[in-house]
């Protein structure tokens, strides 16, 4: 009756959804063990009638025109240059660090001195991960670095990773580059926004389709066998394509050790009141035991709310326990050989595809993962 199965419904499998059942005219069939669709990018409205996103915040932002076009298909968007700041001591200041934030916490003379520098070592315009600029030999460019180190890095990355910002990989770190610019955009991305009218609905529509039938509140092993050397549905071998979204290690019962993962507890609070820190998200950087509080109105830009709904972010190391969600793949050589090992264990089913940001094991952004569905189902259909 099928002839692809796709187990999630976030962004990888609701897009290899959609391609093998339009271009690839296959009957395909979406196991989801959450009771919506749209893995972490689902939002929802609060009792409150706010309009939140259930997994934190979620800012498509991308310079794959590829990538916005295929979602444009689906969705219209509000859009808008996402900004952040961070909480240290009295003030609010610029992140990632860029030259408004240099002004803002050096002096003058100082501030200005060392604009000359940054400009003249690296160039208008370039980014620096944190990481590199505390190599510099240069006393001048490691002050700042060391302001930025202590004040942005340090706290925030042990409350997020329990580790140090030298202790994990510079890839993480390296993806808040201090700005040798007076940008102060989260993001450099030519297209940043949210769904108009959410990401829920443009995944609804993403999934819209004849051929595809989606199936919630199920866990793909209650139906679907990994035996020897195939697999089985509802008890029958499958040859079709299978695509599977979820933690690899689980598809195996962690028989190898547990894929280790940073998971988050996210605490929202409603306020009768217009505005609880007037802008979209404020990172915590130098206090408090959550990392950062956003505050959706400022995100969605909903209109005429009853009162205002944030969200603080905990994080914790993921145990595996019922409820739990793995977030964060922890990158490191150890994890990786870890994670290959159960990659290896796939190999032999034929037409079995791991694809995700954890049945890959990696960290990656909503572009990122749309670009390899799309990639990937280009490949299986035409092969
Ligand atoms: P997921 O969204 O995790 O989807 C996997 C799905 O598979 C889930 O629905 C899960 O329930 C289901 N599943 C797993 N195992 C099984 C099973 N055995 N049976 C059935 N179903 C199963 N990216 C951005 O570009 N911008 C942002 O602003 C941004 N903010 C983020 C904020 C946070 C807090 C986090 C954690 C991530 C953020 N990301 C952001 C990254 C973004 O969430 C991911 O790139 C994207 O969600 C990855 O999609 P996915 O389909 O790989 O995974
Ligand atoms: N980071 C930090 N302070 C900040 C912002 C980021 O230390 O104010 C570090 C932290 O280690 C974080 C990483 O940079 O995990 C990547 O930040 P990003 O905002 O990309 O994280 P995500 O949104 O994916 O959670």
């Amino acid at each position: 009756m099928y002839d692809s199965i796709i187990v999630g419904s976030g962004i990888a499998g609701s897009t290899a959804a959609r391609r093998l059942a339009e271009e690839g005219k296959r009957n395909v069939l979406v196991i989801e063990k959450r009771s919506h669709i749209g893995g972490n990018c689902y939002d929802c409205m609060d009792e409150h009638g706010i309009w939140i996103h259930q997994y934190g915040p979620h800012i498509f932002h991308t310079e794959m025109k590829e990538v916005y076009e295929f979602f444009s298909r689906f969705t219209m968007w509000t859009s808008f240059r996402h900004e952040v700041v961070a909480q240290v001591g009295e003030q609010l200041i610029p992140v990632p660090f860029n030259l408004n934030t240099l002004h803002m916490v050096f002096e003058k003379d100082k501030a200005e001195e060392l604009e000359k520098k940054l400009t003249d070592t690296y160039g208008y315009g370039s980014k620096v991960p944190i990481m590199e600029l505390r190599k510099s030999e240069d006393a001048g460019i490691r002050e700042i670095a060391d302001y930025v180190y202590q004040n942005i890095f340090l706290y925030y990355t042990m409350k997020q990773w329990g580790q140090k910002p030298e202790e994990i990989s510079e890839e993480v770190t390296g993806r808040v580059p201090v700005l040798i610019s007076r940008d102060n955009g989260y993001f450099t991305d030519r297209y940043q926004g949210v769904p108009k009218q959410g990401f829920h609905r443009m995944f609804r529509n993403l999934l819209d389709h004849p051929n595809i039938t989606i199936v919630l509140d199920t866990d793909a092993k209650e139906i679907l066998k990994f035996q020897e050397d195939e697999i089985l549905l509802h008890g029958e071998p499958f040859q079709g394509e299978v695509i599977y979204t979820g933690a690899v290690d689980e598809l195996f019962d962690c028989c190898d050790g547990r894929l280790p993962y940073r998971s988050l507890d996210f605490a929202f609070e409603h306020y009768d009141r217009d505005s609880y820190q007037g802008r979209s998200v404020v990172n915590y950087t130098v206090s408090e035991d959550f990392t950062r509080i956003t505050e959706f109105k400022y995100l969605t830009k909903q209109k005429d709310t009853d009162g205002t709904t944030i969200v603080k972010e905990y994080p914790f190391a993921y145990t595996g326990k019922d409820g739990e969600i793995p977030y964060y793949a922890i990158l490191n050589e150890e994890n990786r050989k870890l994670y290959e090992k159960y990659r290896k264990r796939t190999e032999h089913y034929k037409n079995f595809y791991l694809l995700g940001r954890l049945a890959e094991y990696q960290y990656y952004n909503i572009d990122a993962m749309t670009k390899k569905a799309l990639d990937l189902t280009e490949k299986i259909i035409n092969q």
